[in-house]
């Protein structure tokens, strides 16, 4: 019979080598470990120092919560020991460092719940893992400490996502519940720097003026979309910053424009009874927000003569449409220019071009565009966008939907940041297995 040496079973139970393993129980749902561990030859009182400790009574059995394995969960019960200091008279109990300060799991089963953490899985799919209650998860969450960053980047992206976490509002002593949080990006790096509770402007003022004047220098460029709150924001808080607006919102603006024209003319034409040319409207709304290139791309041979007509047939319908779809269209290939020079010219001449547009909705656009040249030009020449906060958002979706909403934002925002930093320290469980195989390989080569 093969007997697992002394060593190997603390290794493989994930305990310190130190402790001895006297007795093993099996239950319901869960087993059991009972431990000794060994008596120090001196233990120091951690109130005066003193060396001259006794040990005070019996103390008592204490059981901790371990690693779960195979859906059962593991406890262990060992003799915690008391003791009292000769020189100060005050007792104190056996500090255990293999278990996390003030609470009933040790300190491997609390990091395992903090790299599940860094997953977009649930609070209670999590606690299920590893056979803990759900509160414990939350605890090992609250723990864990994560304050403001403690420098801003040279680009700083600023971006809102919708969410319904509350915060508590120490100030008027209520409980407040915002629809939009906003997330802060380092745009030259690509990581998220924190998550703000609320896109309010005086929110983000008291917020950005608890930096000192020195690190707001260091702001250089500062990526958002055309919200005029961010805008004032970004020339208050920092002065001198070169704002850039992303061309992403510019083509969505115009993208936009051209959707909500469809869906009227649409409208005009079910309620006239016209039941062709609705279907076909409704058909072509994918056609008209794609860029002509991409057109060609997706479309190749007989496909794409079947959708130039269909295109045609759409766009005489109505002018309005089509005076829309040409300003997306010509948007979109100002973006994908590759000189600035050329850009700022060809914007020049689209802004001449869409703001004398007979049609309101295009009028419309184009004067925001107008409003915010300079900001778009800028990202266009310093090749600045607010990508890494969109990109964000997708991952905060999946967070938002795995927990069913997120009502503390506190904790929201401890997620959102665990789960998005490439900084994070990522652990991953099965190297084991890919070692093994290139040693193998080695070996047979
Ligand atoms: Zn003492």
């Amino acid at each position: 019979m093969f007997i697992v040496p002394k060593n190997v079973q603390n290794r493989l139970a994930k305990l310190p080598a130190e402790l001895r393993i006297t007795r093993y129980e099996s239950h319901q749902n869960c087993d059991e470990i009972f431990v000794e561990i060994p008596k120090p030859t001196v233990q120091p009182c951690p109130h005066c120092g003193s060396e001259h400790t006794v040990i005070k009574d019996q103390g008592r059995m204490r059981t901790v919560r371990h690693l779960s394995y195979g859906g059962q969960g593991l406890l262990i019960t060992f003799h915690h020991r008391r003791y009292v200091c000769r020189d100060c008279r005050r007792s104190f109990q056996e500090p255990v460092y293999w278990i996390l300060d003030r609470t009933r799991i040790t300190v491997s089963l609390y990091l395992d719940i903090c790299r599940e953490l860094q997953t977009t899985s649930s609070i209670k799919d999590i606690a299920l893992r590893n056979a803990v209650t759900p509160a414990i998860v939350n605890h090992v969450l609250e723990e864990i400490p994560f304050g403001p960053p403690s420098f801003l980047p040279s680009t700083l992206c600023i971006d809102e996502f919708s969410g319904s976490a509350g915060y508590w509002d120490k100030v008027n002593y209520r409980w407040v519940v915002t629809d939009y949080h906003c997330n802060l990006a380092d745009g030259d790096n690509g990581c998220v720097i924190d998550v703000l509770p609320s896109p309010n402007k005086d929110f983000l003022l008291e917020y950005f003026y608890a930096f000192n004047p020195m690190e707001r220098k260091n702001v250089r460029f500062f990526c958002c979309d055309m919200r005029s709150g961010f805008l004032t924001l970004a020339k208050t808080v920092f002065p001198g910053v070169t704002i850039c607006i992303d061309p992403f919102h510019v083509v969505k603006l115009l993208s936009d424009n051209v959707t909500s024209i469809r869906r009227a003319l649409q409208r005009e034409y079910r309620i006239s009874g016209d039941d062709t040319t609705y279907k076909l409207l409704r058909g072509s709304a994918r056609l008209l927000t794609t860029s002509e290139y991409n057109q060609g791309v997706y479309w190749s041979g007989k496909r794409i003569e079947e959708n130039k007509e269909r295109l045609d047939s759409v766009l005489a319908l109505s002018d309005e449409l089509s005076d829309a779809y040409q300003a997306y269209q010509q948007m979109i290939h100002i973006v994908h220019m590759s000189s600035y020079q050329q850009q700022r010219l060809f914007l020049g001449d689209w802004l001449g071009t869409f703001s004398g547009s007979p049609y309101e909705s295009v009028k419309h656009c184009a004067n925001t565009v107008r409003h915010n040249k300079s900001y778009i030009l800028n990202a266009f020449h310093y090749g600045k966008s607010n990508a890494v906060c969109e990109g964000l958002n997708n991952k905060i979706k999946i967070l938002k939907k795995c927990g069913y909403g997120a009502h503390k934002f506190e904790n929201f925002r401890k997620r959102i940041l665990l789960a998005c930093d490439p900084y994070k320290q990522v652990v991953e469980n099965y190297t084991v297995f890919a070692e093994k195989a290139t040693t193998e390989k080695e070996a047979m080569s």
